[in-house]
């Protein structure tokens, strides 16, 4: 199968509706990072999916809607404090969870009572959602396990030869998935950490739990359990305040002559004179948005990637930090 990257305009738009009409598959960007989308309502397209990605096939799938899209066609409760939340951050990058009506086909949530919905906020993602006119079932647009894609480029490395359509809208700007929030309870809580901070939530919900996994119990996002996001050479992980260790271990590659580079913020890379950097930026929102692209570049260029955590673990860093132990702890 060839695969084409288009820009997104009304002949490419009618091209992934075609697509998605014959139960195919359409990547598509939002301001997080690519997804791989198909009819939310065709087993058979939902199901390919799980094929085409290698994606475990417990690990439910986000119902992605254009923002007039009316919800409650597809879930049961939506609480006040959803609706204050949706009213707060969405389109963005906040995806809830709520009780399913089961409309979708049961491949989308695995098999689950509930449905994750997201409504993205980025332009070329809602010209998409628009023109189909059902909901797409999306995970990011790579091969499982291996680094989300935020470029049209980083998708098609992944999935050449096996969908026919990239829709490219350019780099993602948010950089990691979406917060993935529990909207079932009494309380929200937060499975997955993205943009969307606890404490952002906290603020118009008045309250927001965030969950951990407790062994031996079962996984509420299915997702948490797997090994992800992982760059295909080999990486080393530090903590700031080892961050000259760091630098010796990445002295002692170079002298062997192995083609290392540090992945880090700017800030640390002050410390680090001479030594090849993948330059993650400033701030926070600045090291969300570069870390996968920079995860990207540094399989190309690395033997190894020596990754120093920033300083700051709060707020989106939560997120960040959550992806750089799974693809180089
Ligand atoms: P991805 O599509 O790879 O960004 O992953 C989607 C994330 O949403 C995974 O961590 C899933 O476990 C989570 N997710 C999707 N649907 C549900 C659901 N119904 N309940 C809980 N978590 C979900
Ligand atoms: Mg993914």
């Amino acid at each position: 199968m060839k695969t084409e990257i288009l820009r997104i305009d009304e002949n490419s738009l009618m091209r992934a509706k075609k697509i998605i009409d014959g139960g195919g598959l359409v990547a598509f960007p939002t301001e997080t990072v690519y997804g791989l989308g198909a009819n939310a309502l065709n087993q058979s397209a939902v199901e390919l999916i799980f094929v085409t990605k290698g994606r475990p096939s417990d690990n439910p799938l986000i119902a992605h809607v254009h923002k007039d899209y009316d919800i409650s066609e597809l879930v049961t409760e939506v609480p006040d404090y959803a609706k204050l939340l949706a009213k707060a951050f969405l389109p963005g990058p906040l995806t809830m969870v709520y009780k399913s009506r089961g409309v979708v086909c049961p491949a989308v949530s695995c098999g689950l009572d509930t449905l994750a919905i997201r409504v993205p906020s980025h332009s070329g993602a809602q010209a998409f959602l628009k023109y189909v006119g059902v909901p797409i079932a999306a995970p990011s647009a790579n091969i499982s396990k291996h680094v989300s894609p935020v470029t049209a480029q980083h998708v098609y490395d992944d999935l050449n030869g096996k969908i026919e359509l990239i829709l490219d809208g350019g780099k993602c700007s948010g950089g990691i998935e979406s917060t993935v929030l529990d909207c079932t309870g009494e309380v929200p809580c937060v499975l997955r950490s993205g943009l969307v901070t606890r404490d952002m939530v906290a603020q118009v919900a008045g309250e927001c739990d965030i969950y951990h996994i407790v062994e031996g119990q079962r996984v509420r996002s299915p997702g948490m359990k797997y090994k992800h996001y992982s760059p295909r050479c080999r990486t080393a992980l530090y903590s700031y305040d080892d961050r000259m260790k760091a630098y010796d271990e990445y002295r002692e590659h170079a002298a062997r002559g192995e083609r290392v580079y540090i992945m880090c913020d700017d800030m640390t890379a002050a410390d680090m004179a001479d030594a090849k950097i993948l330059p993650l930026g400033g701030d926070e929102n600045a090291v969300a948005s570069n870390l996968y692209d920079r995860l990207r570049e540094g399989e190309r260029v690395a033997d190894i990637i020596i990754a120093v955590a920033p300083q700051k673990q709060d707020g989106v860093m939560v997120g960040v930090m959550n992806r750089l132990t799974k693809a180089c702890g």
